[in-house]
């Protein structure tokens, strides 16, 4: 058992709510302090951003028994429905039987934390901005504007959760021996939406994570609980098919018709969406040291932003919890060498899961529609399935296991060499499944 300290976290979303429920179990006086208004008092417009849970978010919530609580608010999602410009539909398995991601709603998610953490006695200040900390003292700087007055709120600790801006980060950047990069992809997103049924019922099939991928850009969508599909629509911001080339709305109908055709049928409001949501950007931040001394740290998208195209994002901030909450389980009151545990463990996968997820993006929006790829992966599962100890799929590494990302991606590699090897086989279409490749695999592992 800790001594209790008075702790705050800057952020209310995912990372700093699920850190302020552990906190508090441990003994400690939380504070979460937003800018934002509390977000179970905002109305959502109807439209939601949703996102992917896999097993690294499980296991941080099942560590404090939440995971059959939040369960009930996702759609369990087992395989990639990839659609084809022909209006083909591929299915892709994710994984073995019974291994499934889930879609959440973002904001409903972040509601029923927030709930769950007042519950356990965690103390919210939404409307209430952080302009700065002071780091050798551990306090916040708080007011309505960045020129006005400003009131100090001292800590013992502060945990910056304050996502891919943060201001906890901004003032440990003016630290020297602070390494910082950031980096906007040329790729935006903007969200569209595909109602439900009358009855309530999805339009496609609801267990699918939907992609539509061509090349350069691609579409996607994940399942809600109400019946209704998020969309997103990933394209460079300039260009040829870009979201500067659909400026009005016969383009835009007639690029949806030429290469989105079967949408025709699900998203009826394309047009009034299209032009009426934002285009966002996608940003890649990375940093170190990500704590000060045993008073500040950074933690979730703070301290790592990716983007989302192994939808880790999340996942990986929850991950950071669970790794956090050991170091505190191991040390004690030795706060010092908790944060600096901490760092050391998380940074290295940190950047693999960056790194996983920037080549994703070719993965998702140009390979699935690649035959030879989809062979690959299927032969992949195949000697996987035959020899479970010898070949586990990056995917799943990724996915549906806790091994750190670091060896997930060193092994990826390792793997994807074998099966350059593999697909140059004279005719592997036919022999694909044959004893020969077995044993070719099985002589490149050793
Ligand atoms: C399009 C998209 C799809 C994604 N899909 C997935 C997915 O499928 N799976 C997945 O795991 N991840 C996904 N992610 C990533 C995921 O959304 C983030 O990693 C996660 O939300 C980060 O949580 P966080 O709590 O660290 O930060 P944030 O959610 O950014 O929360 C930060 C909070 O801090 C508050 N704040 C900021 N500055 C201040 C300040 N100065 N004072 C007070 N409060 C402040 C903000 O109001 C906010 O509430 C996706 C991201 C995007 C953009």
């Amino acid at each position: 058992m800790q001594t209790p300290q008075k702790i705050a976290i800057v952020g209310s979303g995912l990372v700093g709510t699920l850190l302020a429920i552990y906190l508090k179990k441990m003994g400690h006086d939380v504070h979460v302090y937003d800018r934002s208004p509390d977000i179970r008092t905002v109305e959502f417009s109807g439209r939601s951003i949703n996102l992917v849970m896999s097993d690294r978010g499980w296991r941080a919530l099942e560590n404090i028994g939440l995971d059959a609580e939040i369960k009930k608010i996702g759609i369990a999602v087992d395989k990639r429905a990839i659609h084809m410009q022909d209006n083909k539909l591929n299915y892709q398995y994710y994984g073995k039987e019974g291994e499934v991601i889930f879609s959440l709603s973002r904001g409903i998610l972040n509601r029923k934390m927030i709930d769950l953490a007042e519950k356990s006695g965690v103390v919210f200040f939404f409307e209430h901005k952080i302009w700065d900390v002071t780091l050798a003292d551990a306090t916040l700087h708080s007011g309505d504007s960045e020129r006005g007055e400003w009131q100090e709120l001292k800590y013992d600790k502060v945990f910056g959760a304050d996502g891919a801006f943060s201001r906890i980060r901004h003032r440990m950047q003016r630290q020297s021996m602070f390494n910082y990069s950031q980096e906007f992809l040329n790729i935006g997103y903007k969200e569209l939406h595909i109602p439900a049924n009358a009855d309530g019922t999805h339009k496609i099939d609801k267990h699918s994570l939907h992609i539509w991928p061509r090349g350069h850009f691609m579409l996607m969508a994940l399942p809600n609980l109400d019946g209704s599909f998020t969309c997103t629509l990933f394209m460079p911001f300039e260009g040829q098919n870009s979201f500067e080339a659909l400026k009005d709305q016969s383009v835009l109908v007639d690029f949806f018709a030429k290469y989105f055709p079967d949408t025709a049928a699900v998203i009826p409001d394309l047009v009034e969406d299209f032009f009426k949501n934002p285009t966002s950007y996608l940003v890649m931040m990375k940093c170190f040291p990500w704590t000060f001394e045993d008073k500040v740290a950074l933690i979730g998208d703070s301290a790592h932003a990716i983007v989302p195209f192994y939808g880790q994002g999340m996942n990986a901030g929850f991950e950071d919890i669970t790794v956090l909450s050991e170091m505190i389980e191991k040390y004690g009151n030795d706060w010092k060498t908790i944060f600096e545990e901490y760092e050391l463990s998380r940074k290295p996968n940190a950047d693999a899961i960056a790194e996983l997820s920037y080549r994703n993006f070719m993965e998702m929006s140009s390979k699935t529609a690649d035959e030879k790829f989809l062979l690959q992966k299927k032969i992949e599962k195949w000697f996987s399935d035959k020899h479970p100890d010898k070949w586990l799929p990056l995917y799943s590494r990724v996915t549906f296991s806790l091994q750190p990302y670091s060896e997930a991606l060193a092994i990826g590699d390792m793997q994807n060499k074998i099966m350059e090897e593999i697909m140059a086989m004279p005719n592997i279409e036919e022999k694909w499944s044959s004893e020969e490749v077995e044993n070719k695999i099985i002589s490149l592992l050793k």
